[in-house]
């Protein structure tokens, strides 16, 4: 008797673990698709494959294309001859993943680091929004 007793509280755990763990699986399946749905892009940082290394930069966006930002940044060079600094302004054309494109406008303050070459423009991706175009 008391083994059979036991053998059921056994069966019965058994299934309530395997329950469990469909319950699980399902929740975490559920939360996978529901990502992926959000963006099918493959080269973004966040949900695809892009992996970002080397060096990141902040700039104002002063361009917006589809899947693409120019943004624009201010640095001073040094000239020897009249030992004083000249203002240069750069350019970096930066890959926007399509989760991201809603969110970034024109006059934006982003931050964009470096990944490998996506095309003959493009080496860096967005990863950052630091300020609103709205907000001073
Ligand atoms: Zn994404």
């Amino acid at each position: 008797m008391v083994k059979e007793k036991k053998k059921t509280t056994d069966k019965k755990l058994a299934k309530m673990k395997k329950e469990k763990d469909s319950k699980v699986r399902a929740k975490e399946a559920g939360k996978e698709v529901s990502e992926k749905h959000e963006c099918n892009d493959i080269k973004c940082p966040f949900h695809g494959k892009l992996k970002t290394r080397g060096r990141i930069f902040e700039g104002i966006v002063v361009r917006k294309f589809p899947k693409r930002i120019t943004i624009e940044f201010e640095r001073s060079v040094y000239i020897r001859k009249y030992e004083r600094y000249m203002k240069k302004k750069t350019r970096i054309h930066a890959r926007l993943p399509d989760c991201q494109a809603p969110n970034v406008n024109i006059g934006d303050i982003v931050q964009v680091q470096e990944c490998r070459p996506l095309s003959k423009l493009i080496h860096h991706v967005f990863i950052k929004k630091i300020k609103d175009a709205s907000e001073k």
